[in-house]
């Protein structure tokens, strides 16, 4: 028997047997004796940290990585008692908030140093630091080693902190194989640099660097450890077997004939040059469906693509469905994901968007509450998350 979906305007549906599919493949992928830190930003990508977190638990993941305090008290509050990472520099009250937490913090600054080196503690024991290195690459918040002055900040970083300092990392501002080699190598070489003039040892330094579009490159960038998000929910590389994480839907909530000759929605963008039958769907730019998607976008409806007429209003959109026979009110949408055997894929989306699909999923699973799916499970309600 069919159960009731719950009735929400627009929803993501996320299905964890995929994303844990996902997971697996890319466990697979990574060179011999690298670990994995699964990456669960920007709550996990739009998927809910707590969906995610018992995959990454069962799967034998051992390093998490956030950016925020509030993302941080999310994991901890599933259980997971692994090494927890904060993927960007931060502030001293930040650090000293996220004490009784236990994460792990980056610094790539002299003042980012004195910060934590300045966090008052009361019961909770200090926090394990991560050296971040630009290694000629982002330019964000890694220390630019190749001047004298970027040394001496090094060896003051170190002096400041050492004791505490368990790992080196840098981040890859390009995936193209040979501008890859030559990072690897620029790091590397930072690292070697760092070893020989400070007293950190490498025997006791976990050396992290990589991200998704690393792992599935052909280049080996020789680490300890790759961090890796996106490739959770499938935005690269379907031809290694990865598949999309999140069904964005809504439904079909009016249905209207209308003659040649009329104007669809805001500023009369479209007219219609023959008489069409029209659907008007519950999901606008509020929920994410992004104004840019005007004019180049379809959605499917009965596993067939529909084009979506008119400007995108704030809760509704319009949609052709002229050719289909039978569309009813309360009817499903997928305005991503598969629908039958048709699909709106990443290729569409960022095509129609201008922007990637991390961007889309962060938005869509940010903006639209959560329907959790597991395989042979019926769907449930989950709070939604901001
Ligand atoms: C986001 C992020 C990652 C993961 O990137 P993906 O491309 O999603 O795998 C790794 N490291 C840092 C520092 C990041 O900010």
């Amino acid at each position: 028997m069919k159960m009731a979906t719950p009735m929400y305007s627009s929803w993501c549906e996320i299905s964890c047997t995929q994303i844990e599919a996902n997971l697996k493949i890319a466990l697979g992928l990574l060179p011999d004796k690298t670990k994995f830190c699964a990456v669960v930003k920007a709550d996990a990508y739009g998927h809910g940290i707590a969906n995610v977190m018992p995959i990454i638990q069962r799967n034998n993941v051992r390093y998490v990585g956030i950016t925020s305090n509030a993302e941080a008290q999310t994991v901890r509050d599933t259980g997971y008692k692994g090494d927890l990472l904060r993927l960007r520099a931060t502030t001293r009250d930040e650090a000293e908030a996220a004490l009784p937490l236990q994460v792990q913090e980056q610094v790539g600054s002299l003042e980012g140093a004195l910060e934590l080196a300045s966090v008052r503690r009361t019961n909770s024991a200090p926090a394990n630091y991560h050296l971040s290195l630009n290694a000629g690459g982002m330019s964000r918040d890694g220390l630019e080693l190749s001047s004298p002055k970027g040394k001496e900040v090094c060896k003051r970083i170190v002096d400041l902190l050492g004791p505490h300092i368990i790992g080196v990392s840098t981040h890859f501002p390009s995936n193209l194989p040979e501008d890859l080699e030559t990072s690897i190598a620029r790091f590397h070489k930072d690292v070697d640099w760092v070893v020989a003039n400070t007293s950190l040892q490498r025997e006791n330094l976990l050396v992290h660097a990589g991200s998704t579009l690393t792992l599935v490159s052909p280049c080996n960038p020789h680490s300890d450890m790759m961090r890796c998000g996106a490739v959770l929910y499938g935005i690269v590389k379907s031809e290694l077997g990865f598949k999309t994480t999140m069904t964005l839907k809504a439904r079909v909530i009016s249905l209207g004939e209308f003659p040649a000759g009329s104007t669809i929605g805001y500023d009369r963008a479209t007219v219609l040059n023959e008489d069409k039958r029209l659907a008007t769907v519950s999901l606008g730019y509020a929920n994410g469906y992004l104004r840019r998607f005007a004019g180049l976008s379809s959605v499917l409806i009965q596993g067939r693509k529909q084009p979506v007429l008119g400007k995108i209003s704030m809760n509704t959109i319009v949609v052709d469905v002229t050719d289909l026979t039978g569309v009813a009110l309360g009817e499903e949408v997928v305005l991503f994901g598969r629908q039958q055997s048709a699909e709106i894929t990443t290729q569409m989306a960022e095509a129609s968007s201008g922007t990637i699909m991390a961007d889309l999923y962060t938005d869509w699973g940010q903006r639209n509450p959560r329907v959790v799916k597991h395989t042979q499970d019926v769907p449930k309600k989950e709070t939604l998350l901001i």
